[in-house]
């Protein structure tokens, strides 16, 4: 077994669940590096029993939880962070190793996990509510934040740590406990990071099922999650079809979904805009993690006048790009996740040509040498309408559309005319383009960016999309208000009562 995974506590057979002690009686499954598809290690999943049991345990966790004080909490997540930093190189290569992602990706993901937390422990010393004026007299009128309960975390295999960090960081010092159900596609880095929460929390003196893992399917592991009132809040990360699958389910109960759902990202490039700055943030959004990235650019939206310039500069790009082995730092562009994912990108290239796009460049499997595995692919380059209905979904992996303008308020409506709306950018250097793009009638995604591209995220920022991608905003601002319930609440100093004080009430 590889010694970065031993390094992490896995073992070449590990129990994928974890409520307070590990276990897993269900099916053994191996995980295939997509790098050469050699198995990894293999993990035991979670049977319905052991998935119901994981969220009563977080509960009864999360009832001694949700009375200890915030910056009590604060600590251990800050002891969290600093155990992230010890491992970061371990945590970032076994990422590398299970999704594919470059191993300078990798590490920045496990940095967004260290920032997180740092972020998450400020945060215990101001989970702020409010006071306001009452209409009573002898009144205090507050709004205060208390603990939610269990927060089932959903999470797809691109951001396999990542995205468990955003939710379990604000979530337990907010005082809730999360269970945590990875993609099936990464266990491997999802116990390796639970290993390391329980041996912080056995520091710290935290009962380590506040953080519960439970590997296994959607349908045993996901519907434990989804069907247990005991998990008020479902924050789920994957596609749009999951979304709708997971919001009817967990809505039909009246529990709270928080959604990050798929995106289908376009640059638009106005005359103006600097060309060196605009196909290089293209270029990276677009292969960058091999075009997996919920953030990824998957649509170019070029004024006429620089298509031909800005086409063959990313075509020389594509061209000359090095793909192979993500740990070697030289690569530009690693293995999709798996086979699977190179056989959807396939069937989107078929599709689109059948639609009446155009393919410029790539979209071919690798094989042989240095691409053992078959998760290999060179990225795509077309020309499409935006209306395809091809175009108008989200494909998983490097195809990128490039589309004509003729006038800005096109290239807006064109940003927006997709279900979906996550990020967006526009290369301008003319003020009036850059303020409308901005504006409350222009991009109307959650993300949006100027002279800098689609992909990425800042944990200080609340991170997240409209339309299908879902709604919900996860990471910083005040996103940490989606983990806390609100409460309302009067305090009678006095001794009348308002009826009394002959005040009307309205409303409730
Ligand atoms: P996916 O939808 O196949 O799976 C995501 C997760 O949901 C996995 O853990 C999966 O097992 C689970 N799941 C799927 N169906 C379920 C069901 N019916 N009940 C319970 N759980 C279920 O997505 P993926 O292939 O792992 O990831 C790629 C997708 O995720 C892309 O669409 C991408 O845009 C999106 N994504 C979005 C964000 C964001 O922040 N908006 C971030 C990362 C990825």
């Amino acid at each position: 077994m590889h010694s970065d995974l031993r390094a992490l506590g896995l073992k070449p057979v590990s129990p994928g669940v974890f409520d307070g002690g590990w276990r897993g009686c269900g099916e053994c499954v191996a995980k295939c590096s997509p790098i050469d598809g050699r198995v990894l290690a293999r993990v035991r999943h979670a049977t319905r029993a052991e998935a119901r049991a994981a969220v009563g345990f977080a509960h009864e966790a999360f009832l001694e939880w949700r009375s200890t004080p915030a910056p009590v909490r604060g600590e251990t997540v800050r002891q969290l962070g600093e155990a992230f930093r010890r491992r970061k190189s371990a945590l970032a290569r076994l990422v590398t190793l299970e999704t594919g992602k470059l191993i300078g990706e990798a590490e920045g993901e496990v940095q967004e996990m260290i920032d997180i937390c740092d972020f998450a422990t400020g945060l215990s010393r101001q989970l702020h509510g409010l006071t306001m004026p009452s209409e009573r007299r002898g009144h205090r009128l507050m709004e205060q934040w208390h603990p939610l309960g269990v927060v089932g975390v959903i999470t797809a295999f691109n951001f396999p740590a990542a995205v468990w960090s955003w939710n379990a960081a604000l979530a337990s010092v907010c005082g809730d406990a999360v269970v945590w159900k990875p993609s099936s596609k990464t266990p491997l880095t999802a116990i390796a990071v639970t290993r390391i929460a329980e041996t912080v929390c056995h520091g710290t003196g935290a009962n380590p099922a506040i953080f519960g893992l439970v590997v296994g399917s959607p349908e045993v592991a996901g519907d434990a999650l989804l069907e247990d009132k005991r998990a008020p809040l479902i924050s789920a990360t994957g596609s749009c079809r999951m979304g709708g699958t997971i919001a009817a389910k967990v809505g039909a109960r009246f529990g709270r979904t928080l959604l990050e759902l798929g995106g289908n990202n376009a640059v638009i490039v106005a005359p103006s805009a600097d060309p060196d700055l605009a196909v290089r943030a293209i270029f990276f959004g677009a292969i960058g993690t091999a075009g997996q990235r919920c953030t990824s650019t998957r649509r170019v939206i070029l004024h006429a006048s620089r298509f031909a310039d800005v086409r063959d500069r990313l075509l020389a790009a594509y061209r000359s790009l090095r793909i192979g082995d993500p740990l070697d730092r030289r690569t530009v562009m690693g293995p999709l996740v798996d086979a699977a994912a190179v056989a959807d990108v396939q069937t989107a290239i078929a599709r689109l040509k059948r639609q009446g796009g155009e393919v410029l460049c790539g979209g071919e499997p690798l094989r042989g040498r240095g691409f053992a595995g078959g998760c290999y692919v060179t990225p795509c380059i077309a020309v499409a309408d935006n209306g395809l209905p091809i175009v108008q979904e989200e494909t998983f992996g490097p195809l990128l559309y490039l589309m004509r303008y003729e006038n800005f308020a096109d290239a807006l409506a064109m940003n927006n005319a997709v279900p979906q709306g996550l990020s967006s950018a526009c290369f301008t250097r003319d003020q009036r383009e850059a303020e409308q793009f901005l504006s409350a009638c222009g991009s109307d995604c959650g993300l949006a960016n100027i002279n800098c591209g689609t992909s990425g995220a800042e944990i200080g920022g609340a991170f997240g999309g409209e339309k299908a991608t879902g709604g919900g905003r996860e990471s910083g601002s005040d996103s940490w208000k989606a983990y806390m319930r609100r409460q309302t609440s009067a305090v009678n100093y006095s001794d009348e009562l308002p009826l009394a004080q002959g005040i009307e009430f309205g409303g409730g």
